[in-house]
């Protein structure tokens, strides 16, 4: 089957350029769109069709329709940057066409050919060049995703998909750029359990850590950190970021990819920079118990959670039902914040990139 071509749709009325002007200078993660969405089509016994480039607006859906009722709904999430030489970039964009047919694999749905994802997704930056932020930090998020729009209200496989890619323009996800954050340990909830969909990026999963979320909130905290289902005790992820434990030996720990976390892209990145660094980095579990032995008897240095919204992310403070602890001096540590900068330096084009990870378009 060759890949459909895109058509391209002209857009009868796009932003104005003062309005665009005026929703980039400070956006606000998530809440403004560019102008325009691809969408292809899939459909059993045709392939994958209609690939058009298209004005973004609503779609249209039978209430009938299967993803409404069962949820068989995948996503991406990663960034384009205007690099400082002025081109625009992707990081890490096969990696990302990778995971996303790994989802479409847990959830029964289609695979989309990755060329295609790829090409999706620079038909999107390109037509919308103009909304790339000005702001320190700002970057086009896009969101590619695929739901199944078959009108069925049967629980199978459904035979028909719409894939879609839609842009944000964003600035730094906190602020104030990276201040530590203060996370919340859920033992009421967790998100993922073993033989489930933990490593899959579907909808479902998030709607599952919401209220867990939600209790962190009420409670003072940024963010949950999930535990293992099965015994309550092994560090897994957040809602949304890996998570990695520095140690005064220089090593670092992360939780090992055990079906039931999602395999970050930013967590494979720190982990191969933080070896090219000369540091040791250890895929092995690590107790929420001994997280807070550590970090009072000083063994531990410092905790960072990663990924593509928020980059890296210290972490200062940790809250359970049995008392809370701090994280070294319960600011941004060295080593958090030397990977963070060999990390962003590469996305934008400021250092060499040895491991091929930045597409220029
Ligand atoms: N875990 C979860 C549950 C996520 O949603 C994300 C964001 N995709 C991550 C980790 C980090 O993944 P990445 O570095 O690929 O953005």
């Amino acid at each position: 089957m060759s890949a459909p071509a895109f058509a391209r749709l002209p857009h009868p009325n796009p932003t104005a350029q003062d309005a665009r002007a005026a929703a980039i200078a400070d956006p606000a993660f998530g809440r403004v769109f560019t102008d325009h969405m691809v969408s292809i089509r899939y459909a059993e016994g045709k392939g994958w069709h209609d690939a058009q480039v298209m004005p973004r607006g609503p779609l249209l859906l039978d209430p009938a329709t299967a993803v409404l009722h069962y949820a068989q709904e995948i996503f991406e999430g990663l960034k384009a940057y205007r690099l400082d030489d002025g081109a625009m970039a992707l990081f890490r964009v096969e990696a990302n066409a990778a995971r996303f047919n790994a989802s479409a694999r847990r959830m029964a749905m289609a695979e989309l050919p990755e060329e295609l994802f790829i090409e999706a997704v620079k038909q999107i930056v390109r037509v919308d060049a103009d909304w790339f932020p000005q702001v320190e930090g700002g970057a086009l998020y896009l969101r590619p995703f695929m739901y199944a729009s078959e009108v069925f209200l049967g629980v199978k496989p459904a035979a028909e998909y719409h894939f879609l890619v839609i842009a944000s323009p964003v600035g730094n996800y906190f602020k104030s750029g990276a201040p530590a954050v203060s996370l919340w340990v859920s033992e009421d909830y967790t998100r993922a359990a073993p033989g489930g969909t933990g490593a899959a990026k579907c909808g479902g999963n998030y709607a599952a850590s919401l209220v867990a979320q939600q209790q962190a909130i009420a409670k003072g905290h940024d963010q949950v950190v999930f535990l293992d289902a099965a015994e309550h005790r092994w560090i897994e992820e957040l809602g949304g970021m890996n998570m990695f434990f520095v140690f005064a030996d220089g090593s670092l720990v992360t939780p090992p990819l055990t079906g039931s976390i999602l395999p970050g892209i930013t967590r494979d990145a720190i982990m191969t920079l933080a070896r090219d660094a000369g540091l040791t980095v250890r895929e092995e579990p690590y107790a929420i118990d001994q997280w807070q032995a550590d970090a009072e008897s000083g063994r531990l240095t410092e905790s960072f959670a990663c990924g593509t919204a928020a980059v890296v992310t210290p972490v200062g403070k940790v809250a359970r039902g049995a008392g809370s602890f701090t994280i070294g001096a319960g600011g941004p540590g060295q080593v958090t914040a030397m990977l963070k900068e060999k990390l962003v330096d590469i996305q934008r084009g400021r250092a060499a990139d040895p491991h091929g990870w930045v597409t220029r378009l």
